[in-house]
């Protein structure tokens, strides 16, 4: 078999999406399985779509999620350019290939005749085919609208195409992921391959890559359906060998409509910004179409090529459940090690001064706070009493607080806790001591730790509280229970 070489083709006119990444990954699984290349090539001939900043947000956003390609813009490789503005002076000797072949034309009309077609067959509710008017223009009638000053696109003609290849109008293709496709190409209308401005079309150009670019395999969204069948005439039209197709299935969100922005994130550096971990956010878009063999659902992308065969992608659209992601990630925020969460969580901390803390003091904050979290940026909020001289008190906290029995407990732990060593340790053996003298007063152990909790942290919840006490240090914890105390009587 020839060598695999697949490709992503995104068009830098937004960050990188997650259905993007999702291609990426499945071209990328491929290209593993069967130890071939995959490559990068920006389809950026959309100018006024296009900007720099889109295209670098395309490459992080590839390179976090760990889907580093063989060759692309910036590796270069065999096949360059592989950004596609700067290869605009390789597609008019294909586009003569064509004229010469007579599989395509000069097409002269002018946007308003040709909104007019448009026009005229949504008033008889018929679907818009190009009336092919200019198919058979003589040299003379050519000279004479140029000498109008008409410029001329280039249309490639479909049924000429069609017939030369096919016996009939129907147009047959073995899809890798949902099985034979087929369509009757007189519904698809001559369309233009090469603007009057000399700017090649999408479906044109992107064949011209592949061609040249040696591309076996084009896996992509089934969104590109209708453009696959005018893309495998333009291949048999060259001469060229067709490559193999496979179209996924569309992401949607949990509503079953399209995914989009009032759903929540939808575009890599966005997921990152919130606090997701790429190799969740991998992992979690892997899912979406594809299943493992062994039903154990948490994979690196390494095991997941292992494991993925082309053809056991679902064909039907997936949908993008945000919970799941959600477990998922906190799942792999548990499976980081506390060096790694040291310095993940830290992006996220900038509002407070991790001076007051010392190395050993951070490390334990990691480590009793990490667990409950779903998102990285959920440690803003869960730390924020550790940092700081006072805490602002919550309305349940305050509730707590304004107890009697709260008054009477944190009374009594100022008292006995002025000559305490101040261990998380030795902590732990008087806190236990501390909740048996007020359950034989009939208070139960967790009403006791919720006065303190409540005085120290302005909270009923948190972790776990012989930490908190030993990380703050006994004269900022007395201060603040001191302060609950006048606060709340
Ligand atoms: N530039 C196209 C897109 O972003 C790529 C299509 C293709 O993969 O052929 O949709």
């Amino acid at each position: 078999m020839a060598e695999v070489r697949v490709r992503i083709a995104p068009s830098p006119s937004g960050n990188l999406h997650v259905g993007t990444a999702r291609t990426a990954l499945f071209n990328y699984l491929f290209a593993k399985k069967n130890n071939g290349k995959f490559v990068l090539r920006i389809e950026d001939t959309d100018a006024d779509r296009t900007s720099q900043e889109y295209i670098d947000n395309i490459f992080d956003s590839l390179k976090a999620l760990g889907l580093n390609w063989d060759e692309g813009p910036d590796v270069g490789g065999p096949y360059g350019p592989y950004t596609q503005s700067q290869r605009f002076d390789i597609y008019p000797k294909y586009v003569q290939e064509l004229l010469d072949k007579g599989f395509a034309y000069e097409c002269f009309c002018t946007p308003e005749e040709l909104e007019a077609e448009k026009q005229l067959a949504s008033e008889n509710k018929k679907p818009y085919v190009y009336s092919r008017k200019c198919e058979n223009l003589t040299e003379e009638e050519k000279a004479k609208l140029r000498a109008e000053g008409r410029k001329p696109a280039i249309r490639f003609n479909i049924a000429k195409a069609q017939r030369a290849f096919h016996k009939t109008s129907m147009l047959t293709f073995d899809d890798l992921v949902k099985g034979e496709l087929h369509v009757d190409t007189d519904l698809l209308g001559d369309f233009v391959i090469m603007k009057s401005n000399g700017a090649p079309t999408y479906n044109f150009a992107v064949v011209i890559d592949d061609m040249l670019m040696k591309i076996s395999h084009v896996i992509r969204g089934e969104d590109h359906i209708s453009n696959t069948f005018k893309q495998i005439l333009i291949f048999e039209a060259l001469g060229a060998e067709v490559p193999k197709f496979g179209h996924l299935g569309m992401i949607l969100a949990p509503d079953r409509s399209k995914l989009s922005k009032r759903h929540g994130a939808t575009a890599v550096s966005e997921f990152v910004e919130k606090g997701y971990l790429t190799d969740a956010l991998i992992n979690f878009v892997a899912l979406l179409g594809w299943s493992p063999s062994d039903g154990q659902e948490i994979k690196t992308v390494d095991e997941i090529a292992k494991d993925f065969r082309i053809n056991e992608i679902s064909s039907s659209n997936s949908i993008f459940e945000y919970d799941k992601l959600n477990w998922m990630n906190s799942h792999y925020i548990k499976m980081l090690s506390i060096d790694e969460l040291k310095e993940r969580l830290k992006p996220y901390l900038t509002k407070y001064d991790l001076t007051e803390l010392s190395v050993a003091q951070y490390t334990r904050m990691v480590e009793v706070t990490y667990e409950p979290l779903t998102l990285l940026s959920d440690i803003t909020d869960a730390v924020a009493y550790f940092f700081g001289e006072d805490v602002e008190i919550d309305e349940k906290a305050k509730e707590t607080l304004e107890t009697e029995t709260s008054q009477d407990v944190l009374k009594t732990f100022t008292e006995q806790s002025a000559n305490w060593e101040w261990t998380e340790e030795a902590l732990h053996e008087k806190l236990e001591a501390f909740r048996g003298y007020y359950k034989e007063k009939g208070i139960k152990p967790k009403v006791t730790m919720w006065a303190i909790r409540a005085a120290v942290t302005g909270r009923l919840c948190g972790a776990d509280m012989t930490a908190i006490l030993a990380i703050l240090g006994k004269e900022k914890s007395l201060k603040r229970i001191k302060s609950a105390m006048k606060q709340t009587v």
